[in-house]
């Protein structure tokens, strides 16, 4: 059991005002684990002023003092890989394979914003006018609780490498990740004050670094609906925001794709971090012809994927995080029969053996048309909607008809197509034939997956307030 009573400000841990505490469970077995104070407003109107107070001189740090920073950390945190990986598993229950690969997702993260400022130029000459690039300020970083950490030093590392100083509020469901994160960052040496950890509740601290006058963009990654809140909040100030949020992802099959391969790469597609990625792909489209023997080849897959201890190597799915997000995939699958799709595999109620965990039976649907919720809605969880189309054009069409526009897949043998296809697809991210990553590249989302872009140039452009002098 763990207690962590302690919140991150100008360099130092200290005591927080507020009092209260959120206890901590572990979602594979439900016991105890542990429990993290909640910080209030006076806490983070604290953090905000240390934050302020170090952005004077920190702004003004140059590019390779900054490079110099970037590298300490990434060394603080690649010391401690196997153990930020260790606490991820425990603590949301995220699969080893995952976990591993989120925590070298963060390193990957550092690394390509030390290459991104690396070839950075903050002053430009554009028409008669002299271009600067500067600092936007104090920064608030709002993060949820799946891959918590690699999102916190994507966003650090980009804030500290455009000069900004930033208050960090990770979601109160990750807190023993982020304490261990937050010791790699205070042994990286960075100026006291650069980056200030605040844990609490999204209502209070969340509320307050939205409102406060004295923070000049929120960077959140979280839910649709808290992304609007937060964009609301912001305009009072108007501050920058950059939100990313939730998605519904379509996987495109296209009638010549090799399933061989096209099956299990959207199989894992669909269930990566047990279905609770905003990137997973929920929504498989596949051409009508196709359609029965897409069928048994998904059917055959998922009965083989491994759902249990997120500690065993080949585990894929294990628990859902909480109690709360388990009834909500359940009502999602009981929502799916009553809506008139047909369940494939899988279904309602828990694995058998699994019982005292959040586990869910990966389960996947046929029958589905784009209107019913199931299409519609995030699950986050390893629910699967398979759905027909007619051809490419009304492929594409059923891909776009969403809310959302993060991430899509598509699958094929003819690298003309897919690129076709992936060039009519209202999202910020287009996978061909596999799930490679790309840290360079800017992520984000169309329409309410949200508003802005992170990793690479586009990334570093988001921290950045733009001056043109003109003598
Ligand atoms: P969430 O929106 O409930 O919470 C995210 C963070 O916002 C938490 O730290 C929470 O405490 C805080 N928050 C809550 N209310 C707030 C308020 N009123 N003001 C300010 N902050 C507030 O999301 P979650 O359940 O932690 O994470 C799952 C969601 O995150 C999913 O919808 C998923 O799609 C999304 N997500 C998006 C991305 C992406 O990159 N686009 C990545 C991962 C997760």
């Amino acid at each position: 059991m763990k207690t962590i009573d302690k919140i991150y400000i100008n360099g130092a841990f200290v005591t927080p005002c507020g009092t209260e505490f959120f206890e901590l469970v572990n979602p594979t077995t439900n016991e105890p684990l542990g429990k993290v104070v909640l910080g209030d407003e006076e806490d983070t109107r604290k953090a905000i002023a240390s934050a302020k107070t170090a952005f004077v001189r920190f702004s003004k740090t140059t590019k390779e003092e900054r490079i110099a920073y970037l590298q300490k950390m990434y060394y603080a945190v690649a010391k401690r890989k196997e153990e930020l990986t260790a606490i991820m598993v425990q603590e949301y229950g995220g699969t080893l394979q995952f976990s591993t690969a989120s925590t070298q997702h963060a390193l990957n993260g550092i690394q390509s914003v030390i290459e991104t400022l690396r070839n950075y130029e903050f002053v430009r000459s554009i028409g008669k006018s002299k271009v600067r690039l500067e600092p936007l300020g104090v920064v608030g970083i709002i993060t949820p609780w799946n891959a918590s950490n690699s999102f916190i030093c994507n966003k650090l590392a980009t804030a500290i490498a455009a000069g900004c100083t930033a208050v960090i509020k990770p979601s109160e469901m990750s807190a023993l990740q982020t304490q261990v994160l937050l010791e790699c960052l205070h042994e990286a040496g960075l100026p006291a004050g650069v980056f200030n950890v605040v844990n609490g509740l999204g209502n209070v601290v969340g509320a307050e670094i939205t409102r406060h006058p004295d923070i000049a963009k929120v960077s959140f990654t979280g839910s649709t609906v808290v992304g609007k809140t937060i964009a609301r909040g912001a305009v009072d100030t108007m501050k920058r925001v950059t939100l990313e949020l939730g998605g519904k992802s379509p996987n495109i099959i296209l009638d010549d794709a090799d399933l061989q391969q096209a099956i299990p790469t959207a199989i894992a597609a669909a269930f990566m971090n047990s279905g609770q990625a905003c990137i997973a792909g929920t929504r498989l489209l596949v051409p009508e012809n196709r359609l029965d023997e897409i069928k048994t080849l998904v059917k055959e897959t998922v009965e083989k994927v491994k759902v249990g201890d997120p500690k065993n190597e080949d585990t894929v799915v294990g628990p859902m995080v909480s109690k709360k997000q388990y009834a909500r995939v359940q009502q999602y699958i009981d929502l799916g029969v009553q809506e008139g799709a047909e369940i494939l595999t899988g279904g309602a109620g828990q694995p058998e053996g699994l019982e005292a965990g959040n586990f869910v039976k990966p389960t996947v649907f046929v029958n589905v048309n784009n209107k019913m919720r199931i299409a519609r809605e995030e699950i986050f969880g390893p629910v699967l909607s398979i759905i027909t189309y007619k051809n490419e054009d009304d492929a594409i069409s059923i891909a776009n008809d969403t809310d959302y526009g993060l991430q899509a897949y598509v699958s094929s043998s003819d690298s003309i197509r897919a690129n076709r296809v992936a060039a009519q697809i209202n999202a910020g991210r287009v996978l061909i034939n596999g799930l490679n990553h790309d840290p360079m590249a800017p992520f984000g989302g169309f329409k309410q997956s949200g508003i802005g872009r992170e990793f690479g140039v586009y990334g570093l452009e988001a921290y950045l307030e733009v001056k043109a002098v003109i003598e």
